[in-house]
């Protein structure tokens, strides 16, 4: 409670915040193999880009492998949510796995965009970071047509078969003033530049920014929890800081938090990226509340009701 001539302490927690559909159903699909199969049930890579979620399953008996080759002939394969180049399921199906691909439904679909404009010869600039697995699996459905950007500068350095077939698609978690930087030096550069037919930027991202550009006009500090290869966690902090902020900071857990950054802060604004546990939200306002912190409002931007169907089995 405030009082007269001292500093009110206080939380603003953003909403929506956290798990997204793409990763609830990723999770969601290992967990109901183990129920059903019952251990082990073996995912290439990390499910989801979240340290925490990886452990909690690997208690539960699923085994995380880097590839195929690491997974016993005939056994039940989870592909993570980031997505695959097709070669993956291709040597799955060869090795007899049973594979169930939790790709998230929007990347299927900026999968899908990369196949048809590389099926009508266009050359297709993916905006993204090439080492991030989204673009890695996206990059992979049409490897001798696809160019990774990460900067504007980078466009330059293209070099196209034919100028009037260009192309752009982006990976769902890249920062949309990014992606409008690039494609615009692309048109520039491209005049016939082709527009992907729908926002490849997903829902979950846009809504999660947004909500920390509201609580950030309002805060003195942001802490956003996120893995280290978390891109969007990764993202939240420049948002941050560009809506007014005077300090953000990426966190995976309480145990990262420093007291010294909650000097001269009178509110602290709280959000998570997509992969993110509530758990570890709940353990950051645990750790707040012990320095203070103990009033907290949820600021709710948006309502997201967003649900994507189970994945088969093939
Ligand atoms: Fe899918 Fe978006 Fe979640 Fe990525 S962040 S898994 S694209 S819903």
């Amino acid at each position: 409670m405030s009082t007269a001539g001292v500093q009110q302490h206080r939380v603003l927690l953003a909403a929506p915040r956290g798990f997204c559909a793409g990763v609830e159903r990723a999770i969601r699909t290992v967990e109901e193999a183990l129920d059903r199969f019952g251990p082990p049930v073996y995912v290439r890579r990390q499910i989801v880009h979240n340290p925490q979620v990886v452990a909690d399953l690997e208690r539960r008996g699923a085994v995380f492998v880097a590839e195929t080759d690491d997974v016993p002939r005939g056994a039940r394969l989870v592909l993570a949510a980031h997505g695959v180049p097709p070669r993956v399921r291709e040597r799955a199906h060869a090795r007899d796995l049973q594979v169930v691909d939790a790709t998230c439904p929007l990347v299927t679909k900026t999968h899908r965009e990369t196949q048809r404009f590389a099926a009508a010869g266009y050359t297709v600039v993916l905006i993204g970071n090439l080492e991030h697995d989204e673009v890695v699996g996206t990059r992979g459905h049409a490897p001798d047509h696809v160019v990774v950007v990460a900067h504007p500068a980078e466009v330059d350095e293209i070099s196209v078969p034919d100028e009037q077939r260009v192309a752009w698609v982006s990976q769902t978690t890249f920062l949309a003033e990014d992606v409008a930087a690039i494609v615009e030096r692309l048109r520039r550069r491209f005049p016939a530049l082709t527009d992907p037919p729908s926002e490849d930027i997903c829902y979950a991202v846009s809504n999660r920014r947004a909500a920390v550009q509201i609580i950030a006009a309002r805060s003195d500090l942001v802490i956003i929890v996120g893995a280290r290869n978390s891109h969007n966690s990764a993202n939240m902090v420049p948002v941050a800081l560009s809506a007014g902020a005077e300090a953000a900071h990426r966190v995976e857990s309480a145990s990262e938090l420093l007291p010294d950054w909650l000097d001269g802060v009178a509110t602290v604004g709280l959000s998570s990226g997509a992969s993110v546990p509530e758990r570890l939200v709940r353990e950051v306002l645990n750790w707040l509340a012990a320095q203070g912190y103990v009033e907290v409002e949820e600021v709710v931007s948006t309502v997201e009701t967003q649900i994507f169907a189970k994945p088969r089995e093939t």
